[in-house]
């Protein structure tokens, strides 16, 4: 990494992005949220386009100077109609909450109710969290998983649709193992005359990559993150059909976001078309390979995995079962370098700041080439370390082996 100015200029935080790039370099990064994007598009993020305002859309800027910056968007644009197969897309949100927001405000009034997933069964802070602001404009209520199967049980979700009449329904998670049956959901939502917002912030990338069914032909309104699964710079995007896209448009700016970051958009433009590469298709079909190997090593080990399984990127180990839960597994997996996410799992009696679960996934593993062996090998080291009768020495031990396995599957430099 070369950053000479910052070096001189600033020694301090220089040491910090190195002591940054030592760390990721050094661990297993298993967060299912993050990736390793590529080094062209870190290389856009840090460019002088962030530099200019350009408040307003291509063509109708309300700054001087933004004919060039005009083409970096239309390039983002045409690039994101084509990857998702979209009628309309807004490259602008400055990230995943921003974008499910457009959405509520494109199409809401404050008050109206949104169903959405039970946050303790997957859904998302912007799913209606009584602290954030979903939770505090609209009227939520939550569906959830099934006790037996602890998957989305679609006829109870219809019956509850037909009873609550809301008018908008929220499809899409942050920690359900599970592929989202988005075509039931349509119909659920469509029955009602709600209109469906599948938030795809997790598996868009899988979307792309054929491995989970494809929102954008059956949903009102599709959001998604750029930096989990799309692997692309850290940002959001809204999807919709032609007749709400001056509605979103107008929601995005000069509803809720000032100027645009487009050495942001400019990064989503190369990752949009590093995404439509055929090596990007069989990256995600080795994302999902590698976690269901993983979870399936899992399971071999005599871990109860949260339904059964995964059909994503993630999984979810319940820790009750070996009497553990989540704060512990993380600091005790953090100091072998083995880095990964405590998380609730339904029906969890535990608090959130030490809930019963531990969530892993393979994306970032897996942009690092890893297959399904090494997958295997790093369950086996994370058994290693529950089992141990003192994980935490256990961990120190195990910490070198990490680190070699990570030198020989370096990041993107
Ligand atoms: C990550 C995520 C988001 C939003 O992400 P930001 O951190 O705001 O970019 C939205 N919805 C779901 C389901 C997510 O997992």
């Amino acid at each position: 990494m070369d950053f000479d100015a910052l070096t001189h200029d600033d020694p301090e935080v220089a040491e910090l992005i190195l002591a940054e790039h030592r760390r990721q370099r050094d661990t297993l990064d298993l967060i299912a949220s993050e990736n390793l994007c590529p080094r062209a598009v870190r290389e856009v993020m840090a460019s002088l386009l962030t530099d200019k305002y350009a408040e307003g859309y291509p063509g109708r800027r309300w700054y001087g100077g933004c004919e060039v910056v005009d083409e970096v968007e239309r390039l983002a644009i045409a690039r994101g109609k084509a990857l998702f197969g979209c009628e309309h897309i807004n490259v602008q949100p400055h990230s995943g909450s921003q974008a499910n927001m457009a959405v509520y405000f494109a199409a809401l009034e404050p008050g109206d109710t949104i169903l959405s997933m039970n946050l303790a069964h997957g859904g998302h802070l912007t799913h209606g969290q009584e602290s954030n602001f979903s939770g505090r404009l609209y009227r939520i209520v939550h569906y959830g998983v099934s006790p037996e199967t602890e998957r989305i049980d679609y006829d109870a979700l219809a019956r509850q649709a037909r009873e609550v009449r809301p008018a908008m329904l929220v499809g899409g998670a942050s920690s359900y193992p599970r592929a989202i049956d988005v075509a039931r959901m349509a119909d659920i939502a469509h029955d009602v005359g709600a209109r469906l917002l599948i938030d795809m912030a997790h598996f868009a990338g899988l979307v792309v990559g054929g491995v989970h069914p494809d929102p954008v032909p059956v949903a009102d309104f599709v959001t998604a993150t750029t930096h989990k699964t799309l692997r692309g710079p850290r940002g959001g995007l809204v999807i919709c059909k032609k007749e709400d896209a001056r509605h979103i448009d107008h929601t995005v700016f000069p509803g809720i976001q000032g100027g645009p970051l487009m050495h942001v958009i400019a990064g989503k433009a190369v990752s949009f078309a590093l995404a439509m590469a055929e090596e990007f298709r069989t990256y995600q079909q080795r994302v999902v390979a590698n976690c269901r190997a993983m979870a399936d090593e899992m399971a071999l080990l005599g871990y109860r995995l949260v339904s059964g399984g995964t059909d994503t990127h993630l999984f979810l180990v319940d820790l009750r079962p070996m009497h553990l839960t989540g704060a512990r597994v993380q600091a005790w997996l953090g100091s072998a370098g083995i880095v990964t996410n405590k998380n609730v799992i339904p029906f969890d009696d535990q608090p959130p700041s030490d809930p019963s679960g531990v969530r892993l996934g393979t994306p970032s593993l897996t942009s690092r080439g890893a297959d399904e062996a090494d997958v295997r090998q790093a369950a086996r080291w994370i058994d290693r370390v529950l089992r141990a009768s003192d994980p935490s020495a256990e961990a120190e031990r195990l910490r070198p082996e990490v680190v070699d396995f990570c030198r020989s599957h370096p990041i993107p430099e």
